[in-house]
């Protein structure tokens, strides 16, 4: 467990110069719970696992109207904020409906030039004047660091709040590692678990921020390979690679993504992202082709393998794909919601309470 470090306790420069591992004991409350969730680094097995089995509890408990009436009662005297000045449908979907599983109220600002940093409000003014309304921050934005600064910002003023990151720039995305490893978790339940499997990563490396965040939450399970399969120009960065061998875990970097799928226990695909492109320079070049999976690739995956896309996509994952049993995507999706509500519900404390009603009802 994390032993909590106070973010009112050092300055922004001091903080902002620290590596992620050494940011994360400054994210957790004393009793281990996160308190900000920023950053892949600060979650460890435990935490993983405390996690996915609140997300399994929940979900199990939102099948009936009481499990839902108890659910929506646990948090009704908080309310959130959604800033995601970055688009997104499923990240804040699923967030926005996590919250109104769980009874908290909800507002949100999506478009930025309805807000007053149309008349010349900086974003740290927004994020200021959201925390005096609500009671958590949950933020998407371009800028990597941004939300880090934003809750070392909060942590120091008389009203200090949660904040989730919810993707910032090409950096992180810890809310979606988190439905990662759910998916996987529940995918592999009937096969021996996460341990041991062969994970390859396949599209854009370099600029996805959910491959970043997952390889490193993967590396909490023993004998876990990981490969990354791009073209060379959006490789995953050596950052990552330093970080796998730090932990000592097995990884491979190729270029021949097909040649990857029959050692398969999954496939993570992504999409190019191409909103980063350089407008005036040139766009990286490869052969899409090479970097799909294809109604034929099925042929080759193992019977136990399973497919994951963190979504949107475009022509990387053929929807031809879409019905056959080893395609996790769309579960992989609403996954999210479930592991989003775990991790509001852990950083209110409100954990123990479920599994009471879990054990008392649904056991
Ligand atoms: N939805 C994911 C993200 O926000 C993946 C993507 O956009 O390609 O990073």
């Amino acid at each position: 467990m994390l032993k909590r470090k106070r973010l009112d306790e050092i300055s922004w420069e001091l903080f902002s110069a620290l590596s992620p591992d050494e940011r994360a004991p400054y994210l957790v409350q004393s009793s281990g719970r996160p308190y900000h969730a920023l950053i892949a680094q600060q979650f460890e097995r435990d935490s993983l696992d405390l996690l996915c089995d609140l997300a399994t509890r929940i979900r199990r408990i939102a099948k009936s109207r009481d499990g839902m009436k108890f659910l929506s009662d646990l948090l009704c005297h908080k309310r959130a904020m959604l800033y995601f000045s970055q688009p997104s449908s499923r990240t804040f979907l699923s967030f926005y409906a996590a919250c109104q599983i769980l009874g908290m109220r909800v507002a949100e600002v999506r478009d930025t030039s309805i807000s007053s940093e149309m008349k010349g409000e900086t974003p740290t003014d927004s994020v200021r004047t959201f925390g005096s309304y609500f009671d958590m921050i949950i933020m998407r934005t371009p800028w990597q660091g941004f939300v880090e600064e934003m809750a070392w910002m909060l942590s120091n003023t008389e009203r200090p709040l949660p904040i989730i990151n919810a993707g910032s720039g090409k950096d992180q995305h810890p809310t979606q590692a988190l439905l990662d490893i759910y998916t996987l978790q529940r995918s592999f339940e009937k096969n021996g678990g996460l341990e041991n499997k062969h994970v390859v990563f396949c599209g854009d490396l370099k600029r996805g921020r959910t491959v970043r965040s997952l390889s490193r939450l993967l590396t909490y399970y023993p004998n876990i390979r990981q490969t990354f399969a791009a073209p060379e120009a959006l490789q995953i960065g050596q950052d990552i690679l330093d970080q796998l061998d730090a932990a000592g875990v097995n990884y491979d970097v190729t270029t021949d993504f097909k040649a990857t799928i029959p050692d398969a226990d999954a496939i993570y695909m992504t999409r190019v992202q191409s909103e980063w492109d350089n407008p005036d320079g040139e766009k990286p070049k490869y052969n899409w082709a090479d970097y799909s999976f294809t109604a034929a690739d099925l042929l080759v995956l193992k019977r136990t393998g399973v497919i994951l896309h963190p979504l949107p996509r475009r022509q990387e994952l053929d929807p031809a794909c879409d019905n056959d049993p080893r395609a996790v995507y769309w579960r992989q999706m609403r996954n999210g919601m479930w592991i989003r509500c775990a991790l509001i519900a852990n950083i209110f404390g409100r954990e123990q309470e479920i599994t009471h009603y879990y054990m008392m009802n649904l056991k």
